[in-house]
């Protein structure tokens, strides 16, 4: 592996920065305070190649590598948390499960529009969401998935209730994960359309509030039987591949959340005074930065690295989990330092270190929680 960026990855980081700059992260604080979706932002996405990192170009895609996508997360993070998490979940889990495991006329007919931010009717681009996630399952989702389909002459009847789906409410799409026959799991594209499918209000979170997650509940959802994703039965071994891709992303943006809060504290730590002099003279706030530099650079690494096994199509899956733990809680601990630094006013919601704060704690839960990366890592340590 190179330790350095390509020129074309570094004219795609300056583009996507210099994006990010002008229209995310002027309208970051809007966009939490306002619980909104940066529409705006994201009809100008399509034609940048943002939507369309994880499909290949024959389908619209961006044509870009596993790193220029991660870099491309990483700076939609560093702009708005919010936007972030929404891209990353149209891009890693709706848009990668369709170019993974869709037939051609899914593709043309799911991914195309999807990764080329078409237009629907009201101007906003189609984007997507995956529900794994119920009330009664998360990380266990073998043992707790109770959402059913069953087939039905052509169509596959769904009912159940899904949790915590980002991008429900704002998705053409939402790839679900079902049990079918003999209790197995099956991953099936159910449109947002379709009678029967009910999104509940958004939550009411923490952080990333311009990001809408909701409740979805199927009753007696009916789509062709040509919805179903891969192999029927298969669906869980393939939610597993597209969460590693997943990983890396929840481990971009994590990278781009700490950047942020550590940018701001750099700024602040020049402008304060203490005792006569800029609190960046004083040693503790020093050795605060100097952290923060060198777990980001050592995150970002270790995110870059398991997107390069990715694009080389050697294992990740391990790589994966370990840059996503050791990312999200580099960045819990920079953002936890970023507020120190600006002590009072960290707490102030007049400084973006505040919303970034409570947009980064997510981080170590979404996508697998801190706990089950440590589970996949030491079972492969150890052998189990
Ligand atoms: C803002 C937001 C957006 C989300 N977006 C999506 C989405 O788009 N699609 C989707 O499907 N889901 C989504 N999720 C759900 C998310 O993926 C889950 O919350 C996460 O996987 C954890 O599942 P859980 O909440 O059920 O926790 P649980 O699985 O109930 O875990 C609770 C605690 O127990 C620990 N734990 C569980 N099992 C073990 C074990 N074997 N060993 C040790 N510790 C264990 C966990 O680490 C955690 O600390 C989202 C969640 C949030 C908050």
């Amino acid at each position: 592996m190179n330790f350095e960026l390509t020129e074309e990855q570094k004219a795609w980081r300056e583009a996507v920065r210099d994006f990010s700059d002008r229209e995310l992260a002027t309208r970051a604080r809007e966009t939490d305070e306002k619980a909104r979706f940066n529409w705006e932002a994201a009809r100008k996405m399509g034609p940048l190649g943002l939507l369309g990192l994880n499909a290949p170009e024959e389908y619209g895609g961006a044509g870009v590598d596993a790193v220029s996508a991660a870099i491309a997360i990483e700076e939609i993070g560093r702009g708005c948390g919010s936007t972030g998490l929404a891209i990353a979940a149209h891009n890693g889990l709706c848009c990668a499960p369709l170019a993974l495991y869709g037939t051609r006329d899914q593709k043309s007919k799911w991914l195309k529009p999807l990764a080329t931010g078409m237009p629907a009717s009201d101007g906003r681009p189609l984007l997507g969401a995956l529900a794994l996630t119920e009330p009664g399952a998360g990380s266990d989702l073998q043992g707790g998935v109770k959402t059913r389909a069953v087939l039905e002459g052509d169509s596959w009847i769904i009912d159940g209730a899904k949790m915590w789906t980002t991008n429900a409410s704002i998705a053409s799409i939402i790839i679900t994960l079902c049990r079918t026959e003999s209790n197995r799991l099956s991953l099936i594209i159910v449109p947002t359309n379709t009678p029967g499918l009910h999104i509940g209000p958004a939550e009411k979170k923490m952080g990333l509030k311009g990001s809408p997650t909701h409740a979805v509940t199927y009753d007696e959802v009916r789509v062709p039987r040509e919805n179903l994703l891969g192999v029927e039965g298969k669906g869980l071994a393939q939610t597993l591949r597209v969460l590693d891709g997943g990983r890396i992303s929840i481990g971009a943006l994590a990278v781009g959340l700490a950047q942020a809060a550590f940018e701001a504290a750099i700024q602040y730590s020049h402008e304060r005074q203490t005792f006569g002099v800029p609190i960046a003279q004083h040693q503790a706030i020093q050795w605060m930065i100097a952290d923060a530099a060198t777990e980001i650079e050592a995150a970002r690494l270790m995110v870059y690295r398991a997107a390069w096994l990715k694009e080389m199509s050697q294992s990740y899956t391990v790589p994966a989990s370990m840059a996503k733990l050791f990312a999200t809680e580099v960045c819990e601990r920079v953002c936890f330092n970023a507020i120190q630094v600006h002590g009072g006013y960290g707490y102030s919601a007049e400084f973006p270190v505040e919303r970034i704060y409570r947009d980064q704690r997510l981080m170590t839960i979404g996508e697998g929680t801190s706990e089950i990366q440590r589970l996949v890592i030491a079972r492969n340590v150890l052998g189990l």
